[in-house]
C-alpha cells in the first residue's frame, strides 16, 4: 500500500509536549500524539472504491492484511505520527470548555492528484480529550456515518468523506436511550477522510484561553493550506477568512435544507472550518415535511436544531468563530458586516434553491410568496418531501387540475375527508401553472432540470436501520446495496423502486428512525 503521505498539521502546529495517553487538559498547542488503542479481531465490513482511488490506492489494496490493520488502527503507517485534535465548543448554546477528538485518531494527511486528504479514525480507543468516555464507536453510529457521507457527497453537500467501516471486535457498553439500560454492542471503527478536519471549535478553544499566538499561528496555517488565495497573514485577510468561512457554511446549510437533511447536534465542535457537513451522529433526514423536526432526542425539548433553524443555528454558531477571531482583527465593524451580510445572503439563495426546487429558474415579483404558499401546504399534513418534490416535476403547466394526483403518494394520510388540503393545494397547482407559462423550455426539459435538484434517493432514517439491524446478525448485503442506491440519488433505477416510498409505519416511532440519541 502506498500512500503520499505529507503531514502538515501535526508538522507545522504545536504539539502538545506530553505524549502519555491520559485525560487532561491540553494548553497552548493544537493537538496531542496518540497511538490508536490495539483491538481484539478487526475485520473490514466495507470500502468505497472511489476514496480508495482518490487516495491513490487500488482495489487490491484493500483485500490486504496491512489496509486492514491500518485502517483500524492496529498498525501505524512508516514515518507518520497519528494525533488528536484540541477544541472546545458551544454545546447546545453553552460554552463547554476543551472538548477534542475524544474518540477521533488522525493518521496522517496525504496528497493525491493535488488533493491533500487528512485521515481520520473514529473510534479507534481513547485519547487525553476522552473525558469520562471510552473512545470507541458502535456499529449502529458507524453505519450511519459511512452510508451517509458517502450518501450526503454524491448528492452534491459539501461533507467530510469515508473510506471504510470495519468492525473492532470489541464490546462496547452504550445506554441508547439513557434510561439506565446499557447492553454491549459491537464496537467498529469508521476511517473518515476530509481535507482538513478542523472545526469552529479549534479557534474557540485558543481564544478563550488566551493564548492568542496559538490561535494567529493555526489561522495562518489554515490559510495557507485551504484558503491561499487570501495571500499573506494581515487584518484583512483573517477577515476575509472568516468571511469565506460564513460563504461556505451558508452553502452547506442552503443543502441541508434542499435535500432535508438534519444534522442534529451543530454544535460549534460541529461545524468544519471549510463548510463540510461533519460529525454524523443524531442526523436524520425529513420525511414529512416540517420546520419543527429534530430526529435528536436530547434536544426534543427545546428543537434548538430543528430543520427549520438549522440556518439560525449556522448563523450564531458564526457569532461564535467571529468572537474566536476578534483579538486578531480588533475591529467588531468588518466582523459584523459579514454576519449581517449572512442574512441577506441566505435570503436570496434560499429563495432561489426554493425555486429551483420547483423549476423555477428565473426570478419574478410574486415568487416568494409562492413559496411561502408552497411551505404553508406542505405543513397541512403530513407530506413526504423527497417523495413530494420528485414527483412534482411530473406536473404539467396545461393540467393544473392534475396537480394534486401527482404528489398525493406523499401524503402520509387519506385526504378524501379534508376538503380543506385539496382546496389549498388546488389553489396553489393553478398559481404556480400560471406561474410556470413564464418560464422558458418545456415541460420535459423542466422535469429533467427538476430530477437533477430533487433527489429520488436519500437515506431515510428506516433504512440506515434496517442495514444496522442486518448487520447485527452479520448479514453486510444491504449496506452495499444502500451505498450503491445512494451513488446516485437523482438518477431513476428500476430494479430499487422499493426505496422511493414512504417510511413504513412500524418505523414511525422507532428507536434509530425516528427517536436517534447522542449515544454513539
Ligand atoms: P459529538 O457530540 O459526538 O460531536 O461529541 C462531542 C464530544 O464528545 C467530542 O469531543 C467527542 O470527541 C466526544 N465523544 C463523543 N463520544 C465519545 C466517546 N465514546 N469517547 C470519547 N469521547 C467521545
Ligand atoms: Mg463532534
Amino acid at each position: 500500500m502506498k500512500l503520499n503521505i505529507q503531514d502538515t498539521f501535526n508538522k507545522e502546529l504545536p504539539a502538545d509536549p506530553i505524549t502519555e495517553n491520559y485525560v487532561r487538559q491540553v494548553e497552548n498547542a493544537c493537538f496531542s500524539f496518540v497511538t490508536p488503542t490495539k483491538t481484539a479481531n478487526p475485520q473490514i465490513i466495507h470500502v468505497s472504491s472511489e476514496m480508495l482511488e482518490n487516495l491513490g490506492l487500488a482495489t487490491a489494496d484493500a483485500q490486504s492484511d496491512e489496509f486492514k490493520n491500518v485502517f483500524t488502527g492496529n498498525e501505524v503507517l512508516p514515518n507518520t505520527q497519528p494525533y488528536a485534535m484540541c477544541y472546545g465548543g458551544h454545546q447546545f448554546g453553552n460554552w463547554a470548555g476543551q472538548l477534542g477528538d475524544g474518540r477521533a485518531i488522525n493518521l496522517t494527511e496525504i496528497v493525491h492528484n493535488k488533493q491533500r486528504w487528512a485521515i481520520q479514525l473514529k473510534g479507534a480507543g481513547k485519547t487525553p480529550y476522552s473525558r469520562t468516555a471510552d473512545g470507541l464507536a458502535v456499529l449502529r453510529s458507524s453505519i450511519r456515518e459511512y452510508l451517509c457521507s458517502e450518501a450526503m457527497f454524491h448528492l452534491g453537500v459539501p461533507t467530510t468523506r469515508a473510506l471504510s467501516l470495519a468492525l473492532s471486535g470489541d464490546e462496547v457498553l452504550r445506554d441508547v436511550l439513557y434510561n439506565g439500560n446499557p447492553a454491549y454492542e459491537k464496537g467498529a471503527i469508521v476511517s473518515r477522510i476530509a481535507p482538513s478536519f478542523l472545526r469552529f471549535g479549534n479557534y474557540q478553544i485558543l481564544a478563550v484561553r488566551n493564548d492568542i499566538e496559538t490561535l494567529k499561528t493555526l489561522v495562518d496555517y489554515t490559510i495557507k493550506h485551504f484558503y491561499p488565495e487570501l495571500g499573506t497573514p494581515s487584518k484583512e485577510s483573517y477577515l476575509q477568512f472568516f468571511k469565506k468561512v460564513a460563504e461556505n457554511s451558508l452553502e452547506m446549510v442552503i443543502h441541508w435544507q434542499r435535500v432535508g437533511f438534519v444534522h442534529g447536534v451543530m454544535n460549534t465542535d460541529n461545524m468544519s472550518i471549510l463548510g463540510l457537513t461533519i460529525d454524523y451522529g443524531p442526523y436524520g433526514w425529513l420525511e414529512g415535511y416540517d420546520y419543527g423536526w429534530t430526529p435528536n432526542t436530547t434536544d426534543s425539548q427545546h428543537k434548538r436544531y430543528r430543520y427549520g433553524n438549522q440556518p439560525n443555528i449556522v448563523l450564531w454558531n458564526l457569532y461564535q468563530l467571529a468572537n474566536a477571531l476578534y483579538p486578531l482583527i480588533n475591529e467588531t465593524e468588518g466582523l459584523e458586516k459579514v454576519l449581517a451580510d449572512f442574512g441577506t445572503s441566505f435570503e436570496t439563495k434560499y429563495l432561489n434553491m426554493m425555486l429551483s426546487k420547483i423549476g423555477l429558474f428565473t426570478e419574478e415579483e410574486n415568487d416568494q410568496k409562492l413559496i411561502q404558499e408552497l411551505e404553508n401546504n406542505l405543513h397541512l399534513t403530513e407530506t413526504d418531501m423527497t417523495i413530494f418534490y420528485r414527483n412534482l416535476s411530473r406536473f404539467s403547466k396545461e393540467n393544473p387540475g392534475k396537480g394534486i394526483t401527482i404528489i398525493q403518494d406523499a401524503f402520509y394520510g387519506p385526504i378524501e375527508q379534508l376538503p380543506e388540503i385539496t382546496e389549498a393545494w388546488n389553489k396553489w397547482f393553478n398559481k404556480y401553472s400560471i406561474r410556470l407559462q413564464l418560464e422558458k423550455g418545456t415541460d420535459t426539459e423542466r422535469t429533467e432540470k427538476m430530477n437533477a435538484i430533487n433527489p429520488k434517493y436519500v437515506l431515510r432514517n428506516y433504512m440506515a436501520q434496517l442495514a444496522i439491524d442486518a448487520a447485527d446478525k452479520g448479514e453486510y448485503g444491504l449496506i452495499d446495496e444502500l451505498f450503491n442506491l445512494l451513488k446516485k440519488p437523482y438518477s431513476e433505477q428500476e430494479d430499487q423502486e422499493k426505496w422511493f416510498a414512504k417510511r413504513p409505519d412500524w418505523a414511525r416511532n422507532k428507536v434509530g428512525c425516528s427517536m436517534l440519541s447522542c449515544s454513539s
